[in-house]
């Protein structure tokens, strides 16, 4: 500890940790946000307001969280906010449909691949949903994913690779059923020819193949130039589905998501895409879109099944509305310049203190792993010096940055990363650097 540590007050966020324990699993509404992989007391937000959160205790710290990316344009934005406010007054869910719903999916549909959206309230309902459309439109049960790619929660997505490479999943977690995983595949990220073997061996019974358009989730691992495009097409040729999902991507590493990167240059398009974070602006919203013909698929113009209370919710696709309107390419020129800075001033500093990082990024996105070398895959992701980030960690939120408590995520900015913010976590670096170093 530094003789800085000593200055943060968090006796509130502390009691309320304690009240929060006696309530809740672990005293958190989601694992990471305990702090279990850094150590210490989560601190506890009462406020935010553009680039910066405001905790219990009354301590200030520079946002790179970003709600886990939803964020774009920092907290609390005037127009958002008043966009939210007005349609609050309109009254909060009607359960029917409603002009906003219509404005933000054609906003989608005319910036990304997907000819057809619907609107669910997670990430993991989007995944889950996107995988019973691919199963209904192809009629067959395979789903292969890639080691360290996250797509929620989803029973048959929460697995680990069985004991050979085209050997069917086991469950990651106790509480998911062998039955529910016997039909995954996972396969190493960025490995061609580990996909041309699955595929040579169950292409016939693979339903879709499921991606993160960019890894996010085991820290930022671009794909490898080419790979996407060489998942659809190896999806294409064998019947199957190529699901890309932009959760985390989508609107964040550019202003088409990942598929700006790859896709759209390259002129092909994924079967099946799904959104959250970014185009809720800060509320449950997420998507799943795609292929015309294949999203006719879902009920209530085609056989399978999906629906949700309060998918589309009003309030919700106002703010993801509002948010993605204002979301123009300046806002990513400016993350680009932002992180460009401080990705910069984190190498420096880190290389001055003699430990071993990785900084990669995939457009706007970057993160900054506590490893020597490319990170390709989940194995080199798992190299990763955990326990120098929890140093580096701590030195920096009592400095005032809040970093992800996790070593395997990305950092994520606003358009509201002004000049002070960033100076503000510039300033940080040198001596965290030397904490991790310790
Ligand atoms: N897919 C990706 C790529 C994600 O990063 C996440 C969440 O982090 C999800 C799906 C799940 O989204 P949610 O947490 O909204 O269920």
């Amino acid at each position: 500890m530094s003789p800085r540590d000593a200055l943060l007050q968090t006796d509130a966020s502390a009691a309320l940790f304690d009240r929060a324990r006696a309530v809740t699993p672990g005293g958190v509404n989601s694992p990471v946000r305990a702090f279990n992989a850094v150590g210490g007391t989560p601190r506890f937000i009462r406020s935010a307001q553009g680039a910066w959160l405001r905790d219990v205790d009354g301590n200030e710290y520079v946002d790179l969280i970003c709600s886990w990316g939803p964020m774009l344009l920092g907290h609390a934005h005037p127009e958002v906010l008043e966009a939210v406010q007005a349609a609050v007054a309109r009254g909060t869910s009607y359960g029917t449909p409603t002009e906003p719903e219509v404005e933000l999916a054609e906003e989608i549909v005319s910036r990304t691949s997907v000819e057809k959206v619907r609107f669910v309230s997670s990430g993991t309902e989007a995944t889950m949903s996107a995988i019973r459309l691919a199963r209904g439109f192809t009629g067959r049960d395979v789903v292969v994913k890639f080691a360290g790619c996250y797509h929620g929660h989803v029973d048959a997505l929460l697995a680990s690779a069985g004991s050979g490479l085209a050997t069917f999943a086991v469950p990651g977690t106790p509480g998911v059923p062998a039955s529910s995983t016997e039909l995954t595949l996972v396969l190493p990220y960025n490995d061609r020819a580990a996909v041309e073997a699955v595929f040579a061996e169950h292409g016939d019974r693979i339903a879709c193949l499921v991606t993160e358009a960019a890894p996010g989730n085991m820290g930022v691992v671009p794909p490898e130039p080419g790979f996407n495009e060489f998942l659809a097409a190896t999806c294409t040729r064998h019947g199957a589905l190529f699901v890309s999902d932009e959760v985390m991507t989508g609107f964040r590493a550019s202003r088409q998501g990942q598929w700006g990167l790859d896709g759209a240059l390259e002129g092909w398009r994924p079967d099946l895409v799904t959104f959250g974070k970014v185009m809720g602006g800060g509320f449950p919203a997420a998507a799943f879109g795609g292929r015309a013909d294949v999203m006719g698929h879902l009920s209530p113009e085609g056989p399978v099944y999906q629906a949700g209370t309060l998918s589309g919710n009003p309030i919700a696709t106002t703010a993801g509305l509002t948010t993605l309107r204002l979301a123009t390419p300046e806002v990513y020129d400016h993350l680009t310049r932002a992180g460009e800075t401080i990705k910069a001033a984190a190498a420096e500093a880190l290389t001055a203190a003699g430990v071993a990082h990785t900084i990669q990024s995939t457009g706007t996105m970057f993160s900054v792993f506590f490893a020597e070398g490319a990170v390709r895959d989940f194995d080199d992701a798992s190299r990763t010096d955990t326990a120098a980030y929890g140093a580096f960690f701590h030195a920096m939120l009592e400095r005032g940055v809040y970093l992800p408590p996790s070593a395997y995520e990305a950092w994520f900015l606003s358009a509201a990363h002004d000049e002070r913010a960033v100076q503000t976590v510039l300033d940080a670096l040198p001596e965290a650097a030397r904490a991790a170093a310790a």
